[in-house]
């Protein structure tokens, strides 16, 4: 039996407290939402618009549902209403659906820009070049409904740490690099999301501020 509770209150231990925790839920059952519930977490993860739209309606209304998957166009409408954070705009088309969905809403979307960092190409993401090209554009300058607030990044699985912290690494770089160019005088812009069950140590060494962590809470899933 997974003691998901004892498994938290161990993690709570090893963050510090400036660094944030997305619970990351997919495939997990209500149930087990609920015992991370109890023990005081509301920040929730989930990668698939699918999962995220059947859970939401089911739990607890203060629950800040992050979406921290690849993103369809035509799936934004489902989730624009109320979620909290969308952790993987990897493409200006996203940006530009989420900001006319969060219009209807009268909301402003908190986004992160996604980078691919990673060796694999599954892993998907912008380059530096790609998202400095969104960020100089008209376009975005005009979008009211959006928020940029960091950058979030798979490093590669593997247990090779040299690699993973020198990907890490790049992530944070192209962070700071944003930061100066773009939103020197902007608060709102501080995240660098990056850490999973794998390599979240590593992640904590490198300056993460949002770790993403379901199997190390969970146990391991039995699909994905
Ligand atoms: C599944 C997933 C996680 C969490 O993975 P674990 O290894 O179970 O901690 C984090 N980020 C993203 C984008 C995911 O899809």
């Amino acid at each position: 039996m997974v003691d998901i509770k004892a498994n938290l209150k161990q993690l709570r231990q090893e963050i510090p407290e400036n660094v944030k925790l997305v619970v990351v839920t997919k495939t997990r059952t209500n149930e087990e939402v609920m015992t991370a519930y109890d023990a005081g977490e509301r920040v929730f993860g989930e990668n698939k618009v699918q999962e995220l739209i059947g859970k939401q309606p089911q739990l607890p209304e203060d629950i800040e549902w992050h979406m921290i998957g690849p993103l369809q166009t035509n799936k934004v409408k489902y989730i624009a209403g109320w979620v909290s954070m969308i952790e993987s705009v990897d493409r200006m088309k996203l940006l530009r659906y989420i900001n006319k969905e969060a219009k209807k809403h009268d909301r402003v979307i908190p986004c992160l820009l996604q980078f691919h960092i990673a060796e694999e190409e599954t892993k998907f993401g912008l380059s530096a070049e790609e998202a400095e090209h969104i960020l100089n554009s008209k376009e975005f300058a005009d979008m009211k409904n959006v928020k940029i607030c960091g950058v979030m990044g798979m490093a590669t699985f593997t247990e090779d740490m040299e690699k993973v912290s020198s990907e890490f690494r790049h992530l944070s770089n192209i962070f700071g690099q944003l930061k100066r160019h773009f939103f020197p005088d902007n608060t709102d812009f501080r995240e660098i999301s990056m850490g999973m069950t794998n390599d979240y140590k590593t992640a904590l060494n490198e300056g993460t501020t949002m770790l993403r962590l379901g199997s190390v809470i969970f146990g391991p899933r039995k699909t994905q």
